[in-house]
Parts: C-alpha cells; sequence; structure tokens
C-alpha cells in the first residue's frame, strides 16, 4: 500500500525524524492560507500524488510571497503530472502539500527496502540525492553504501555513521544523521514497510539534517496488526480496476498488454504471463481468482478484464485441484452469457473432472476457443491478438 508524502511525514514528525513544518490542502485558498500559516518568507507548494518525479513534471514550485503561493496552487491542483513514474496517462493532482522552505547546503539519497538474499532490511545512502537513483545504480553503484540490520535490533550507530560519512555529510552533522538514519530504520519496520525513500534528504545552510521528500509503501499483509495505517489508503490514487478486484478477493495488478489473464493460483498466473511473452504476445494483467473461485468471482474477474481497453484477448487457465472443471466450466459459461465478451477467449482446464469440463464449454454453443495445454492456449491467444490486428 502506497501513501502520500504529506501522510509519511506526519508518520516522520511522530517519529521523531526531522521534517520541514507544512500544511494539508485540498484548494488554492487553503493554499494560500497554509502560505500565511507557515509565516516564513520562501514555501514550497507540492503536488500530492503517488509518485515521485513531481519535480521534474512542474509540480513542486518555490514561492516567495502569498500571490505566488496562489499562482503555484493554481497551476498544480487539477493538473494531470506525468513522471517516469506515473506511465504516460498521467496523475491527476487533487492534494497539495504547502511546506516551509529550506535552503538546501547539500541533497542525498536514502532508502530501505527488504533484501530478499539476506532476508534483512538494508539501507542505502548515496551523495546523489535529487536525481534519479535507478540512473545511480545502473552507472555509478559505487555511489550507493549500503548496511543491512536486523529488525530485533535495529540499524547499528556505527553503521549509521559509516553511511553518513561515506555520502559526504559534514562532520558536525554526522550525530544528527545518525538520530535519523536509526530512526528511520526503526520505523521502517515497527510499521512494517515495504519501501521507505528519502530523496532528498538535505543538510541546510542553518546546520540541519532533514527530509525534504518521504515515500513510503507498506508491506499489505501487515496491515491487519498496523492500526490507523489502512485509513491512510487514497482510492484516487489506485487503478479502480485494482480496486474492484479487492472487492471479490481476487489479486490482480494491471499491466501494459493485451491479453487479459485469468489464473488460478499465483505461481499457474506467473508461468501463463511468461509463456504468453515466450510466444510473442503480452499480458494486460496479473489476475489470480485464488484456490476457491466461485461463479460470482469468477464472472467479476471477466468484467475486470473487459473494462480494460487494452485487452483483445482474454486466456483462461485453470488448474483444478480442490476446484473442479466442471464447477469452472459452468462459472466460466455463465459469465460469459453475462458479460458482453466482445475479444476472442482461449480456455485452458486441466485437473479434476476435466473432461466433464471441457465438454460443458463445447455444449455451451459459445464462441469459446479450447486448449489442452498451457503452450497451446497461449499460441492460440496470441494468434487471436494477430488475428484481431493488435499486438
Ligand atoms: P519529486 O520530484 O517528486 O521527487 O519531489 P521532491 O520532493 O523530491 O522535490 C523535487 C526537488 O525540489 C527536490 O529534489 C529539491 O531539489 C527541490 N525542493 C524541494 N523542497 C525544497 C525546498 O524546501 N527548498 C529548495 N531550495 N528546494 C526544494
Ligand atoms: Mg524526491
Amino acid at each position: 500500500m502506497k501513501i502520500h508524502e504529506y501522510q509519511a511525514k506526519e508518520l516522520f514528525r511522530a517519529a521523531g525524524l526531522a521534517v520541514p513544518d507544512g500544511r494539508y490542502c485540498s484548494t488554492v485558498d487553503e493554499a494560500v492560507a497554509a502560505y500565511d500559516a507557515l509565516e516564513t518568507e520562501l514555501c514550497v507548494v507540492k503536488a500530492q500524488i503517488h509518485a515521485g518525479g513531481r519535480g521534474k513534471a512542474g509540480g513542486v514550485k518555490l514561492v516567495r510571497s502569498q500571490e505566488q503561493a496562489r499562482e503555484a496552487a493554481e497551476a498544480i491542483l487539477g493538473a494531470t503530472l506525468v513522471t517516469h513514474q506515473t506511465g504516460p496517462a498521467g496523475q491527476e493532482v487533487r492534494r497539495l502539500w504547502v511546506e516551509e522552505g529550506s535552503a538546501i547546503a547539500c541533497e542525498y539519497y536514502i532508502g530501505i527496502v527488504v533484501d530478499r538474499e539476506t532476508q534483512l532490511p538494508v539501507m542505502m545512502a548515496s551523495s546523489e540525492g535529487g536525481v534519479e537513483i535507478e540512473k545511480v545504480a545502473a552507472e555509478t553503484p559505487e555511489l550507493i553504501l549500503k548496511a543491512s540490520y536486523s529488525p530485533d535490533d535495529g540499524l547499528a550507530e556505527e553503521d549509521a555513521a559509516r553511511l553518513a560519512a561515506g555520502i559526504g555529510i559534514p562532520e558536525e552533522l554526522i550525530g544528527d544523521a545518525v538520530s535519523f538514519l536509526t530512526g528511520l530504520a526503526r520505523l521502517f519496520t515497527e510499521k512494517d514497510c515495504s519501501l521507505a525513500e528519502i530523496n532528498p534528504l538535505v543538510t541546510t545552510e542553518e546546520g540541519r539534517v532533514i527530509a525534504l521528500d518521504a515515500k513510503i509503501n507498506f508491506d499489505s499483509n501487515g496491515l491487519f496488526r498496523q492500526e490507523g495505517l489502512a485509513d491512510l489508503r487514497d482510492l484516487d490514487e489506485e487503478d479502480p480496476k485494482e480496486i474492484e478486484a479487492s472487492k471479490f478477493d481476487l489479486n490482480y495488478i494491471a499491466l501494459d498488454g493485451s491479453i487479459g489473464c485469468m489464473v488460478n493460483g499465483a505461481g499457474l498466473a506467473m508461468a501463463s504471463m511468461d509463456v504468453i511473452q515466450l510466444h510473442g504476445g503480452s499480458p494486460a494483467n496479473f489476475l489470480d481468482v485464488g484456490g476457491g473461485a466461485t461463479k460470482e468471482n469468477v464472472t467479476a474477474a471477466f468484467r475486470i478484464l473487459l473494462s480494460d481497453e487494452k485487452v483483445k484477448a482474454v486466456l483462461v487457465n485453470i488448474f483444478g485441484g480442490i476446484m473442479k472443471c466442471d464447477v469452472i466450466a459452468s462459472g466460466i459459461v455463465a459469465a460469459v452469457q453475462e458479460v458482453d465478451l466482445g475479444v476472442p477467449l482461449v480456455v485452458r482446464l486441466e485437473g479434476t473432472n476435466v473432461k466433464a469440463g471441457r465438454q460443458i464449454l463445447a455444449d455451451s454453443g459459445l464462441p469459446i476457443e479450447s486448449a489442452a495445454s498451457l503452450d497451446e492456449a497461449a499460441q492460440k491467444a496470441c494468434a487471436a491478438l494477430g488475428a484481431g490486428g493488435a499486438a
């Protein structure tokens, strides 16, 4: 689960991590009032969307008067920002954060993720703050310093000091940087984060160490034990198809391709996506209907798949283990009768009662193409795309 910068900064403040004073606003007038309330000449008006790269896209503006604050808020609110993280369609700005401006001395990058190899959180720090860290990682990986830590013990002060000194934080501010880094490491594990990123963490002319940007993602599996965090979810920022899917316990993630996939089991879903790619197609989504798919969630899954304009063919790949193929086949037939299909449908069923299942599909009179294997199903779905003129 993602949250906005202003929400992350509120969590930082509560955890004792230094952030600029600021105000959340959803209208231009509120932004002007926030500028006045902050009582400092330099303020920053910042678009709140679940994506980085806002600065380059015009979503972060420094202002030095009430009038400039108004102009900036008018320009940003309601605008659609296109950044390297939003995709080409961009994201509409509905919320603003107005904060006191900082006189930046130096910008740094700090990030924490869970390292799958060591199975520990790892903090990454770089002197190359403010720019895209992906570029630094690709071109000058030696400029990223790392320290793993145990979730129980937290980040060791020596490690925090090594990172702080290694990225060039001035000697007199190392103590503050160590408090910040160890505090951030603690917040990461306490709140079940999957990612924390501060780009940039800055030192200021006045000698402060402070987070100018703040990005946190949470592991959704931990939300049940994190009181209040689920309330921070902003449905405006999420794909409506993904929200609809979550209501039916479908694990759905939108992708960019043209073959809609409906599969049971995450492993089989990933294998199906791979085999589609192997045959020259590309999946429009990841969709795991789960082990106990019912007619209701199969129908919901079809509706969600077909609401995506990019979908030019649908591939259903179901292995009937606990679920029986005849039940699934009846569900598919009922769902297809209910939704307006409009694109070719290829179904591969395997497992318990597969003969009865295939018979149900064949007898339905619906334009459903059956396939005996995953390979054949993927080939047929890709071929159906070719016939439809889409790739
Ligand atoms: P992002 O572009 O979405 O990552 O948004 P950021 O919050 O990182 O802001 C983009 C850039 O604006 C930062 O890298 C800074 O260089 C600049 N910026 C943000 N806040 C301030 C500030 O208070 N003072 C100054 N001088 N620059 C700022
Ligand atoms: Mg940033």
